[in-house]
């Protein structure tokens, strides 16, 4: 029998070992540094020197040589301790990955050494304001000047910008042939002139803020160009499926860190008899999140493994199938460990109630529950478009 999609002993003391780094940082660590407007680099830097954060790059370049199945298992492993680091999904998963298969050997060297030890960050840009969910309306275009290129555009809700060395930017370049735009990937440092960036005002408690950006006539070198300019729906393709599954990581840990804070109090507190987690009104709403939690996570596993096999088409489906299920579960969880705690969940003090926020970006984002269900209509199940 195949065990593809059981754990190998290497996966599980991988998860031994983050989760208890996640142990010795927790929620209480992230809470500060969010009430103190800072970040964590505390744990970044601790995750990278033991090798968590660019486990999935390739060796020669000072990686794990690993693949997302190991870059997932940190991810969820820090979430469940209440420590999640929301700049993997982007940094080594989606970025590291592109510039991996199909960087240049200049690109390769100067940015992947540096995001497998945690030293350079990068964001990652897609969304727009007018094009939201439909990202083939994306305006966003590059033209030549000379040896450069011009940058034009708006992006909106671009997580860490603050904070990257630099932003991977999804614009359009025109096809000499046909005149036609097509998908192209630039890197565009931090400091670039005409690259300017405003802070939108969520309503999240987390260290990673988002971005509104404008990149005005940004003029970016050839060699910012990532890959083949031919190649660009190709690598988006190819890092989006790794921001699939570090999304449903993400919100696989939010759920268990939610469960098992629920779990903890409903042993504990009595009002009637027994502790209140005897009631099966509370037992078996927390058994069923464990249950959905577990599920979403083996399709997680499921995702990874034909990612990392290099099966990126039968990836995609399981990609998009994790995420949302990994997505409902969390937000279910999270909702019921609240409810759990009774007045206690919505207090600071417990810390679960920003948790109701934070699990809707699973929800939202990379990419919408709705636009899961319309891929899984059409391209799974073959009914017809509405749009
Ligand atoms: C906290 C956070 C962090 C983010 N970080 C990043 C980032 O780092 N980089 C980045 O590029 N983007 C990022 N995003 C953006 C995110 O990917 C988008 O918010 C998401 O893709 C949805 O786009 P939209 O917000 O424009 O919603 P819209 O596209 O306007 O959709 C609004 C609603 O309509 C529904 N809808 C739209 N079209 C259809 C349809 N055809 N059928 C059915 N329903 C439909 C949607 O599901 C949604 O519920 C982030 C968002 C959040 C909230």
């Amino acid at each position: 029998m195949s065990t593809a999609v059981v754990e190998t002993e290497e996966h599980k003391a991988l998860r031994a070992a983050v989760a208890a780094l996640g142990k010795r940082y927790g929620r209480d660590y992230m809470a500060t540094v969010v009430r103190e407007g800072a970040h964590p680099d505390a744990l970044w830097a601790e995750a990278a020197k033991l090798g968590y954060l660019g486990v999935n790059l390739p060796e020669g370049y000072g990686g794990g040589g690993g693949g997302i199945a190991e870059l997932s298992i940190v991810l969820e492993e820090l979430g469940a301790a209440g420590c999640p680091l929301l700049m993997m999904v982007v940094s080594p998963a989606i970025c590291g990955t592109v510039i991996a298969r199909f960087g240049t050997d200049e690109q390769k060297a100067a940015w992947l050494p540096g995001l497998a030890d945690g030293s350079l960050t990068m964001a990652f840009g897609i969304t727009e304001p007018d094009a939201g969910s439909n990202s083939h309306r994306i305006t966003t275009t590059a033209r030549r000047d000379g040896d450069n290129w011009l940058l034009t555009g708006r992006k909106v809700f671009i997580s860490g910008v603050d904070i990257a060395d630099a932003t991977l930017i999804v614009g359009r370049t025109e096809d000499a042939r046909t005149g036609r735009l097509k998908p192209c990937l630039f890197i565009v440092p931090r400091d670039t002139p005409g690259f300017r960036r405003s802070q939108i005002d969520m309503e999240l408690q987390a260290p990673e803020k988002q971005f509104e950006l404008v990149l005005d006539d940004v003029r970016l070198p050839a060699e910012a160009l990532v890959g083949d300019e031919d190649a660009g729906l190709l690598q988006l393709f190819v890092g989006l499926n790794p921001e699939r599954v570090m999304t449903a990581a993400f919100a696989v840990g939010m759920g268990r860190y939610a469960v098992s804070r629920a779990v903890e109090y409903a042993k504990d507190r009595t009002v009637w008899k027994t502790p209140v987690g005897a009631h099966q009104a509370i037992a078996h709403p927390l058994a069923q999140a464990h249950i959905e939690l577990e599920l979403a996570r083996l399709m997680m596993q499921k995702a990874a493994h034909l990612y990392d096999a290099g099966d990126d088409l039968g990836a995609g489906e399981a990609a998009n199938m994790a995420k949302y299920a990994a997505a409902e579960a969390c937000v279910k969880a999270v909702d019921q460990a609240v409810h759990t705690l009774g007045g206690n969940g919505l207090t600071r003090e417990y810390g679960l109630a920003s948790l109701i926020t934070a699990a809707r970006v699973a929800r939202i984002a990379p990419v919408s529950r709705e636009m899961i269900l319309n891929f899984v209509s059409h391209q799974s199940l073959g009914l017809p478009k509405s749009y």
